[in-house]
């Protein structure tokens, strides 16, 4: 079965700015930044959505936030920063492999669009 495009960064098939990798997690800069700092963070396994069973790894989401607390500080976003995990159409979920968006180094309006 073709694997999905972060199954094939996350196996260096193709090429991405990664930021940070271990054995469970991988981060690296969104191809088309929507902030000074945009970096994806997401499982090395591949889970689609986030309303999936296996999305609920209690251990899995940990050394994502963990990831996600890392980067914060080495990225420079003490000012603050967003995390968006977009599910499904709707919300603009555009690739099927789970992934939390890290927005940060620009004033972020709420509500988003
Ligand atoms: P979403 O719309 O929430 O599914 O987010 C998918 C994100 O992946 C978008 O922000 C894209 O810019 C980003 N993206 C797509 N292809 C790549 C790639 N090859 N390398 C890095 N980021 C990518
Ligand atoms: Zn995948």
């Amino acid at each position: 079965m073709e694997q999905c495009l972060f199954c094939k960064i996350v196996d260096g098939k193709i090429p991405a700015e990664i930021v940070y990798r271990d054995d469970s997690v991988v981060a690296f800069k969104d191809i088309n930044p929507q902030a000074p700092v945009h970096v994806l963070v997401i499982p090395v396994k591949h889970v689609a959505k986030l309303t999936d069973p296996a999305a609920s790894d209690g251990k899995m989401l940990s050394q994502i936030f963990a990831t996600i607390a890392r980067l914060a500080g080495e990225l420079g976003l003490e000012k603050g920063f967003r995390v968006v995990a977009n599910c499904g159409d709707e919300a603009g979920q555009t690739v099927h492999h789970i992934h939390f968006h890290v927005l940060g180094k620009r004033r972020l309006n709420w509500p988003p669009g």
